[in-house]
This record gives structure tokens, C-alpha cells and sequence, in this order.
């Protein structure tokens, strides 16, 4: 493990210079055969994928044992193969000679070498972990006559004439093009170059023969191939040329600027120069359980597959090949978080006890009995409370699930050790919202209430002020707030806890900005209801310990979901007049993108005009992000008390709001909200002992929007929706935009097509950290993790 063919071989050919260099070269004369072995093992080395220079010193070597020596040539050709070798012989030499300048490839000069750096395939590792994109089949050579319209295909034909002429394109566009009219003993076909005419008149000249690949496509009465790729066949019969050709080409997507062609070479000199430098990290167990290929192995594999290969399985990235390097990147990214997570659990923290006599009043005080699965996290919570480590877990819960009572408990807890807790809600909004559950909660506890504040960016400055008086003389014993708990200027006496709310809207850095307010790290409580899938709870959250509430506190019952589409509005409507007919109340909500908020705020506030035309004796209230906070919070309160009966929003209800009497909730432009999304805003009808029921009204649908609408009127199981989602969309609209920087930049790996790869890097990552904490004796290994994602996740002390 940890070492690479490349640096094996050499090993292979220091042992036995080694050995007899020992003691003084004491057992020069005892080594057997020490010129055959070291030959041997310097021209095996030779024929490995490494860089030339090391190539020619191995061949030198390998020159000056290639016949028996005496005992003093035998000595100075020891010390001299010793010393040239030495510089090569480490892993900081691979890394050194892999992170290079695409320049030191054959065949790529400065120029070249500038624009692949310009285009982020900056280092010879680049452009070997730069993957083909899909593969062209050239065992199967295509007869002229027999070209399919619409297909890639590879065939080859003997130039019949050729040359410059113009082309008109209508609406006076036109210009000079080069032209090839190539032919077999089934027909004829048009080339076309719109562009770089005279490169390819060089090698496209009358009679040449070429292997042509591209994209056939119809023109008027015939066919023809715009910018194929062509190869021109040098000498011999057409045939032996071809066979030696029937082959499986990787074709790369290349960048703007960069030709496909000279990509492939850059690519295959990178292959051919340095695959056997690269290392591979998985524990040979892993390797030998799963049958994987060494990484250079697998790189040849995938770069220059035999012909025996299996194209479909390539262009799916599923060969044995692929699943040793995603492993590997997979591998490394879950030692990182393993490290991680390691770490926070050797860290000093603060213990607190769960079970003291106020923390037991206030759990008693509860207007409600916790549900089996909250006693499950409450024992989960105070485990990692009562520990001297800093706690950092996750609690996932749908929607509804009571996390904010959970929240609330460990609050008292740590209040009652003497501590403060700082949570923090993505809005303004869910701030306010949390403040107000959590104060009730607090005053039901009248003997003994937590003290409870709350500051945002819209709390009046003086009473800000005041509350970060109180913050910083522990007056306060729970502040509830959005980012600006992050601003210089909130001190606090002993912060204890941080709770962050909807994490997922939060990056890694945050939660660190807020953690680094305390001398000695608090315990991190995260608490989302975006149910996360597995995949990327194990690589975002991986260094989390997982809380799952999977019960909804009793009575509750999943609502009834109906799929309307456009022109169904008149349906939609009785919905709503008969939910308010018996007393309750409706959400009406509207996507908001953000390129066309102004749109969309249109359509919304033209909904509730709509909506109090045909109800004249309904209230309807409008809310939308661009409300100050103040007429947010009062809309908010109004429908909260049932003054209002139809509340039409923005997004705002995403998340947090909780009114049982509301039933009904409508989905504008369904199609345009992630799966999980509308599974949230499904969760917040039928909250109470009323069944619910959301309409989600699709306007104009797309297959991607229609496979999402249909997972979720199937089920209910928000795991179950966010691995649809995951698939549907991948990870990165999955996440939405704001989350992009969250995500690991992840080279080759698919955390939506790996999902199961992922699982396998996790278990051997943590095993490999159980086994030997801190990786102390893997230094090389732990130097790897810190080089790939020491920045990402913040490891820099760590191994
Ligand atoms: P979440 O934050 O998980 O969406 P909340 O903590 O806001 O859920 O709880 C949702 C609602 O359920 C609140 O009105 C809360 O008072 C209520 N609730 C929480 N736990 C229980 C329980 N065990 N029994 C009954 N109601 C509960
Ligand atoms: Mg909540």
C-alpha cells in the first residue's frame, strides 16, 4: 500500500545496491549475482510508465551491470547507481514530478503547456485524472455506403479530391472552407473544415488514405462530416493498416481552446510517462476483496483500453479500472473527514450534565410527552454533552419532528452547568419563529424559565446592545439569531452550545467562525429537515455523529398530495373555498428564482389580487423576501392567530412555520421546486390533528420535473425522496446554488452515481483511523489527505 509501481520497481533495483553497499560495501562480495539481479531489475524498471530522465538513468544503470565486474568497478558502479538513483527513490519526488507543468510532457510545447494551464489542466496529474468523456469505437469499421445519419462513426476511405472553396450561409454569412471528398467501394462523403483549412490540407491531400471519426450528418441529397477527426494511414495495404488500428479511442472533452486531438496526445504522453508514479492508498485488503487494478493500471485501462475491452462499461465509467480511482479519491476525502472528526473528538470541551434537577423540571414542564424516537436523541444528546469533547452532531428530522424541543433540552442543560447557547437560523424569519416557540416552551417552566434572547441584523440597535451586555456577563442564557451572532462584538461569558439550525444553508466555515468565540470549542448541535441522502450525510456531514428522528409526534398523518396541471386552476380554487368553509386555513406558495425575482413577485402578488377578488369576504396576506422584517413578522403573527385565512408566499414558508390549523397547501409552478423542497412544504399542512392536503398545480412540465412530481406522490419517506432528488438532479443542483462551495470538488467520483463507493471509502476510511489514530503511521498517507483537502476542511494541524 502507499507506494506506486513506479517507486516499487526502483525499490527493486535499490535493494540489492543496497544491501551490498551495507557495512562499508562488507557484503559486496557476498551478494550473488548482484550484476544480473540489479540489470534485471533497472531494465524492468525502465519499461515502467516514468518520467524520461529517471528512464535514462535506469538504462544506465542497467548499461554498467550488464557484464560481470571486478571488485572495484563493482564498487564504484554500487555507489555511482546508489547516488543517481537517490534523488528519484521518494514519494516527494512522485508528487513533485506529477504536480509539474503539463510543459515537460513529449509533444507539449510552451504554447500548448499555456493554454492546458490556462484551462485548470495545469499539472501532469490533471490531465491524467482528466477522464475520456466517452470512447469511439474503431473495431468496427463502417462501410461509406452504409452511414448512418445522426451516428458517430469510424471509417476509412481513399481522398478522391479536395481543396478550398466558399461557403454561403444565408443572411450574408459565408466565408472559405477546405473540402475532402472521400470514397470506398460503397460510396462517397463529404469532409468539411470551416476553420483551420490549411492544417488540415497538409495531411488531407488527393489519395492519401485516412481513418476518418466524426459525426455524420445529412446535407441536401447526401452525407457529410463536419470537423471530423482524421488519421491519415501512412504506407502498406489498406487493410493491415486499418487492423492495426481497430482500436478503442478515448475521446476527451476538451476546453475551449484546446484541441481534442492534441489533448489526447498530452493526455497519452502523461499515461505513458507518469502512470507509474501515481500512488494508490486503499488498504490492500480493499483492493484484494474488490479485485481492482493497481492506479496505473487502471489509468492504461481507462486511457488506452485493448480492444478486448467492454466500450459500454467504459463510456459508463463502471469497469474495475474506474471504481479503483473513484475509490481512491473517495478513500481519501473520508480519511480527511475520519481526521476530522478524530480530532474534534480528542479536543477539550465542556462537560455538561443532562440530568440535573432544572433540566429534569423543564423536560417535565413539557406541554407534551417526547416521542419514543426524541427520548432516543435526548440519550444521544446527553451522552455527548456529558463528555469533556465538544459534541458535533446531526439531527435529522422531517419536518415537524419536534427537533426545536430537543434544542430546547440541551439549552437548560447547559444553561444549569453554567453555560450560554447560541443558536443560529438561516433568516430573520426563522429566528423570529424559533425565538417565539422557544420562549413559550421556556415560560411553561415558570419555576425556573431559561432566559432567552434573540439578535439579528434588524434588532433595534439599543436593544442589541443591551443584549450583548448581557451575552458577555452571562445574563443571557440562550441567544437566538442568524449570522450576525457571527459579528465581532458578541462576546459571550461561557459559550456552551451552539445550535445550528438548517445547516445545509450554512458552510463548514460558519459553523467554525461561531465555534472560534469560545476559548474552549463548544458542542455543535446541527439540526436540518432537509432529509440528507446517505451519500452526502457521509461525505458533507462525515465528520458528524447522525441523530435521525424518524417519528412525527402522534396524530399526525401524511398529507394527501394532488398533481394538477395548467387549465386545472377552477379545481384548485373549490379546494381552497371548501378548506376555508370549514375554518382552515391555506397556503398559497410561489417559486422564487432568483434572476427573476421580479417575475415571480409579480405572479404572486397577482395571485392574492386573484384570490381576494373571487373570496371578497377571505383575508389574504402577501409575504415575500423583499418585506422588511418588521411586516414579515406581523403577516406571520396574523396567520399564526388565524386573523388571516390564505397566506400567499415566496418561498419564506420553506422552513419552520408551524400552524396546525393551516390544511391546504398550493404549490404554484411545482415544477420549478426540488424534490425536497416540495417535500418540506408538504410537511407543513396537517400539523396538527387535521389531515392535509397540498396541491401542487404544474405549469408547463419537463421529463426531469415529471420524474420528480412522480416520486413524490409516491411516497412519503423523505430518505426515500432525497436519493430521487439526488439522482434526478446530481449533487450540485441537489445542494442549490448557494451550497456549490460545500460541495467537495471531487475529480472524478459521482456522489449521486457512487453512491455505493462511498459507503465502502467510509468504512475503510474509518477503520483505517481506528486502527491508527491520527494516521501517525502512515505519514505518507496522512500527507496525501492533508494535500487533497487540508484547506477544504480545515485539517492543517491534523496527522
Ligand atoms: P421541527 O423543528 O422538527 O420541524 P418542531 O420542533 O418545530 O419541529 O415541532 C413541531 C411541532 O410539534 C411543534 O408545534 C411542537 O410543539 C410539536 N411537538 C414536538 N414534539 C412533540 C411531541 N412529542 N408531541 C406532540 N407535539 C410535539
Ligand atoms: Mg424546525
Amino acid at each position: 500500500m502507499a507506494s506506486s509501481a513506479g517507486l516499487e520497481a526502483l525499490a527493486a533495483v535499490l535493494r540489492p545496491l543496497e544491501f551490498a553497499a551495507r557495512d562499508d560495501f562488507a557484503h559486496l562480495e557476498r551478494v550473488r549475482d548482484l550484476e544480473r539481479s540489479v540489470r534485471i531489475a533497472a531494465e524492468t524498471a525502465q519499461r515502467a510508465a516514468l518520467p524520461r530522465e529517471l528512464r535514462k538513468v535506469l538504462g544506465e544503470i542497467a548499461a554498467a551491470f550488464a557484464h560481470p565486474l571486478d571488485a572495484q568497478s563493482r564498487r564504484s558502479a554500487t555507489q555511482r547507481a546508489l547516488r543517481r538513483l537517490a534523488p528519484f527513490a521518494s514519494p516527494e519526488y512522485a508528487e513533485r514530478a506529477l504536480a509539474a507543468s503539463p510543459a515537460c510532457l513529449p509533444g507539449v510545447g510552451p504554447k500548448r503547456a499555456e493554454t492546458l494551464i490556462r484551462r485548470g489542466l495545469d499539472s501532469v496529474q490533471a490531465l491524467l485524472f482528466h477522464l475520456p468523456s466517452r470512447y469511439d469505437d474503431r473495431r468496427a469499421l463502417a462501410k461509406i455506403g452504409a452511414l448512418e445519419v445522426g451516428r458517430r462513426a469510424t471509417f476509412t476511405g481513399r481522398v478522391l479530391g479536395c481543396g478550398f472553396a466558399s461557403w454561403h450561409g444565408g443572411r450574408g454569412r459565408g466565408g472559405r472552407m477546405f473540402e475532402a471528398v472521400l470514397g470506398d467501394d460503397t460510396g462517397t462523403v463529404t469532409l468539411k473544415w470551416f476553420r483551420g483549412g490549411e492544417a488540415i490540407a497538409r495531411v488531407v491531400q488527393k489519395d492519401a488514405l485516412l481513418v476518418v471519426t466524426g459525426l455524420v450528418k445529412r446535407y441536401r441529397f447526401s452525407k457529410e462530416l463536419q470537423h471530423p477527426e482524421v488519421e491519415r494511414l501512412e504506407s502498406g495495404s489498406e487493410h493491415e493498416a486499418v487492423a492495426a488500428r481497430a482500436q478503442i479511442v478515448p475521446d476527451y472533452a476538451a476546453p475551449e481552446g484546446v484541441h481534442p486531438r492534441g489533448l489526447r496526445r498530452a493526455v497519452q504522453g502523461a499515461v505513458s510517462d507518469y502512470a507509474d508514479l501515481v500512488p494508490g492508498w486503499l488498504p490492500d485488503r480493499l483492493v484484494r476483496a474488490r479485485v481492482l487494478p493497481s492506479p496505473s493500471d487502471a489509468l492504461r485501462a481507462i486511457h488506452a483500453p485493448e480492444a478486448s475491452a467492454d466500450v459500454e462499461a467504459l463510456c459508463a465509467r463502471r469497469t474495475p479500472a474506474h471504481e479503483r480511482l473513484i475509490l481512491e479519491e473517495l478513500y481519501l476525502l473520508e480519511l480527511g473527514l475520519a481526521l476530522r472528526r478524530e480530532r474534534g473528538a480528542r479536543a477539550p470541551g465542556i462537560p455538561i450534565s443532562g440530568d440535573g434537577p432544572r433540566t429534569r423540571a423543564a423536560l417535565r414542564a413539557l406541554p407534551f410527552d417526547l416521542t419514543g424516537a426524541q427520548h432516543r436523541v435526548w440519550r444521544e444528546l446527553r451522552d455527548d454533552l456529558s463528555r469533556p469533547h465538544p459534541m458535533h452532531r446531526l439531527l435529522e428530522g422531517e419536518v415537524g419532528s419536534g427537533k426545536t424541543v430537543l434544542a430546547y433540552l440541551a439549552a437548560v442543560a447547559c444553561a444549569e452547568s453554567g453555560h450560554q447557547t447560541a443558536l443560529m437560523a438561516p433568516t430573520e424569519l426563522l429566528a423570529e419563529q424559533h425565538h417565539r416557540t422557544l420562549t413559550r416552551l421556556a415560560e411553561g417552566h415558570a419555576a425556573d424559565p431559561l432566559r432567552i434572547e434573540r439578535l439579528t441584523a434588524s434588532t433595534p440597535r439599543t436593544h442589541a446592545d443591551a443584549v450583548r451586555a448581557e451575552l458577555a456577563t452571562g445574563g443571557v442564557d440562550l441567544v437566538v439569531g442568524t449570522h450576525a451572532l457571527l459579528e465581532a462584538g458578541v462576546t459571550f461569558r461561557s459559550l456552551g452550545l451552539v445550535v445550528v439550525d438548517e445547516q445545509h444553508r450554512f458552510g463548514v466555515l460558519q459553523r467554525a467562525a461561531l465555534g472560534g468565540k469560545a476559548p474552549v470549542e463548544p458542542h455543535t448541535l446541527v439540526m436540518t429537515a432537509t432529509p440528507i441522502p446517505r451519500t452526502l450525510a457521509l461525505t458533507l456531514y462525515g465528520d458528524l455523529d447522525l441523530s435521525v428522528l424518524d417519528e412525527l409526534p402522534p396524530g399526525r398523518q401524511p398529507a394527501r398530495t394532488l398533481l394538477f396541471r395548467e387549465g386545472e386552476g377552477r379545481q384548485v380554487a373549490e379546494l381552497l373555498r371548501q378548506t376555508v368553509a370549514r375554518g382552515e386555513q391555506v397556503y398559497v406558495v410561489y417559486p422564487l428564482v432568483e434572476e427573476s425575482e421580479k417575475s415571480d413577485l409579480r405572479a404572486a402578488t397577482e395571485s392574492a389580487e386573484r384570490i381576494r377578488a373571487s373570496f371578497p369576504d377571505l383575508r389574504v396576506d402577501l409575504v415575500h423576501g423583499r418585506l422588511d422584517a418588521a411586516s414579515r413578522a406581523a403577516a406571520m403573527a396574523r396567520f399564526e392567530s388565524g386573523a388571516t385565512q390564505v397566506l400567499v408566499s415566496t418561498t419564506v414558508v420553506e422552513v419552520g412555520v408551524d400552524v396546525a390549523n393551516a390544511t391546504l397547501m398550493i404549490v404554484e409552478h411545482a415544477e420549478r421546486f426540488g424534490l425536497a423542497q416540495l417535500h418540506q412544504l408538504r410537511g407543513r399542512v396537517g400539523r396538527g390533528s387535521k389531515p392535509g392536503t397540498c396541491a401542487l398545480v404544474a405549469r408547463g412540465v419537463t421529463e426531469g420535473s415529471e420524474a420528480r412530481l412522480a416520486a413524490l406522490l409516491e411516497t412519503h419517506d423523505g430518505f426515500e425522496i432525497a436519493e430521487a432528488d439526488l439522482r434526478i438532479r446530481g449533487p450540485g443542483e441537489f445542494l442549490g446554488t448557494r451550497q456549490h462551495g460545500r460541495l467537495p470538488d471531487l475529480r472524478i467520483a459521482d456522489l449521486a452515481r457512487d453512491a455505493k463507493l462511498v459507503a465502502v471509502a467510509r468504512k475503510a476510511a474509518l477503520d483505517a483511523v481506528r486502527r491508527d489514530p491520527g494516521l501517525s503511521r502512515e505519514p505518507d498517507l496522512a500527507r496525501a489527505v492533508r494535500a487533497r483537502w487540508g484547506p477544504r476542511l480545515a485539517l492543517a494541524d491534523v496527522g
